[in-house]
């Protein structure tokens, strides 16, 4: 391509997108005309979703929640970093001030982050990014290694960070603290299937991973 054929292209790729906003607008202004006014009012999202940043994995086009739905927060691999001050603010925002009612953090078969991960390789910045996944399977070193082939190893990784990440939202004081006061948030692990689509439910029993953790992680008044 020549290097006007590329501006071209590129200032099409994104007036594509401002034209999509415009048809979206009057779509949703057609089905309900107070729909903006309702939005503008202010939010109330039930779930907090704690996803992989990659781009086939859309939170609200594969839940079928609607705007205003859901307090969304995206990283590489679905991480829940305890240093990380975004991944923080952000779920004590969700928690202690729109007082979500449920955690999910979703990870999905397939992730680059956890393939990477899985590579002995120096990959530069995304070194201590991925470590909290080389940690997961060093936790569970025993488990995954015992897996036979590498398709089934990669599978369980991601599942077994997901449940990592779970635990890591439960430890923070937010999660903590309303759920003495209030019985809620409950945290949830999810695995998403490009295969067919379908989110895989992996059970998480919010009560008892509080309690497991509550021994060393206890920030609540309440002795445990
Ligand atoms: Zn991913």
């Amino acid at each position: 391509m020549s290097s006007d054929e590329i501006s071209r292209y590129l200032s099409q790729s994104h007036d594509a997108v401002f034209a999509r906003n415009r048809a979206w607008a009057s779509a949703e202004q057609a089905r309900d005309p107070t729909f903006f006014a309702k939005l503008s009012a202010g939010q109330k999202p039930e779930y907090l979703w704690i996803g992989c940043s990659d781009s086939r994995i859309p939170a609200e086009q594969i839940t079928g929640l609607g705007a205003g739905e859901a307090f969304v927060h995206r990283n590489i691999a679905n991480l829940v970093v305890n240093a990380d001050l975004n991944a923080m603010a952000v779920i004590e925002y969700a928690v202690a001030h729109l007082r979500v009612k449920h955690v999910v953090v979703c990870g999905h078969y397939g992730c680059g982050g956890v393939k990477a991960a899985m590579t002995p390789k120096d990959l530069g910045l995304l070194n201590p990014w991925l470590r909290n996944i080389r940690d997961v399977y060093r936790l569970h070193e025993a488990e995954l290694d015992a897996i036979e082939t590498e398709d089934a190893r990669y599978d369980r990784l991601v599942e077994l960070s997901v449940v990592e990440q779970c635990r890591n939202v439960i430890k923070t004081a937010a999660v903590q603290q309303s759920y003495e006061r209030d019985h809620f948030p409950i945290v949830h692990g999810w695995v998403f299937d490009f295969k067919d689509g379908l989110l895989k439910d992996l059970k998480i029993n919010h009560e008892e991973m509080l309690h497991s953790i509550q021994k060393i992680y206890n920030l609540t008044k309440e002795k445990h």
